[in-house]
């Protein structure tokens, strides 16, 4: 029976495989990787043999077919990526998403996922978080996206490449404010794997100690706006919004609104209202 395998690959120890994963790179008809070559290093590690291709952003459309129409043959393919688990950051989304709707079997092979192994280790709350993976490349984006995130309360985690964690850490700390906690995961599995669990400003202060901090891959798991910070945050909005809509609106209308929308309480933002009004 034809079946498509997402099989999860180490993100930096070669040991970091499971030995179903090993099984499946065996035994499977092809391997349909991002990078051939990068991806061969680990297949000759294990003395895999399985015929390989490319399946990347690039030839995601045409690949796609390719192999939609190889499992309508009754073959079995394993989709890999570079590191980690596949369609996290990485390319294979459509891939799956027309398999499913093809009726074809999908089995996922679980793994290494950079995201994942660095919030176990980050000692921030783990029990609700948000992946974001990268951020936008450009400042203004990458500033107007945080500010969407700003009030998140859950954990908030981060991938970002080595040419702009420094600026990326510098608009976290104007966004987020200098004293949020966070821990940098840097080469994770690696030789060089560094775990530093600071407050926003000392990280970047650490960054710009040295060079060597700067290299590698990097995950950034921030925490989230503390529950208090959030509800006071959302008074002050509140309080603008009704400063505004009472131009044009009756007071209790004003504070009815702006209530709503920031789910603070209606009393005590109409107590302050009338103090406005005073
Ligand atoms: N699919 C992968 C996964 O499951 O984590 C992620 C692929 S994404 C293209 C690559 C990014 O993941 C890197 O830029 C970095 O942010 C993060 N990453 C991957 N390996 C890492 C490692 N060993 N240490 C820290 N971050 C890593």
């Amino acid at each position: 029976m034809s079946i498509l395998y997402i099989v999860a690959t180490p993100i930096g120890n070669l040991n970091d495989i499971s030995l179903r994963a090993l099984d499946i790179l065996k035994t499977v008809d092809f391997i349909a990787c991002e990078d051939t070559r990068h991806t061969q290093l680990l297949l000759t590690h294990y003395g895999i043999t399985t015929p390989v291709f490319s399946y990347h952003e690039h030839n995601e459309q045409k690949s796609t077919d390719k192999i939609i129409k190889l499992l309508q043959e009754n073959k079995s393919i394993a989709l890999v990526s570079d590191a980690g688990t596949p369609l996290i950051s990485d390319p294979g989304y459509l891939l799956v998403k027309k398999i499913h709707a093809c009726a074809i079997k999908i089995c996922p092979i679980p793994g290494a996922c950079a995201a994942i192994t660095a919030l176990s280790a980050s000692g921030l709350p783990s029990d609700r978080f948000i992946f974001e993976g990268f951020l936008p490349a450009k400042s203004i984006a990458r500033q107007n996206r945080l500010g969407e995130l700003k009030t998140e309360t859950r954990t908030l985690i981060f991938y970002e490449a080595p040419h702009r964690i420094e600026e990326m850490v510098e608009d976290l700390n104007l966004i987020f404010g200098n004293d949020r906690d966070v821990t940098l995961c840097r080469e994770l599995t690696k030789t060089f794997e560094t775990l530093y669990k600071s407050t926003l400003k000392k990280l970047s202060e650490w960054l710009s100690l040295s060079p060597d901090n700067k290299k590698g891959e990097f995950v950034v798991v921030v925490a989230g706006l503390p529950e208090d910070q959030k509800e006071e945050l959302n008074h002050l909005k509140a309080q603008d919004l009704v400063k505004k809509l009472i131009i044009d609106l009756p007071l209790k209308k004003s504070v009815q609104i702006s209530a709503e929308l920031f789910q603070v309480s209606k009393n005590t933002l109409y107590q302050w209202a009338l103090t406005l009004k005073r």
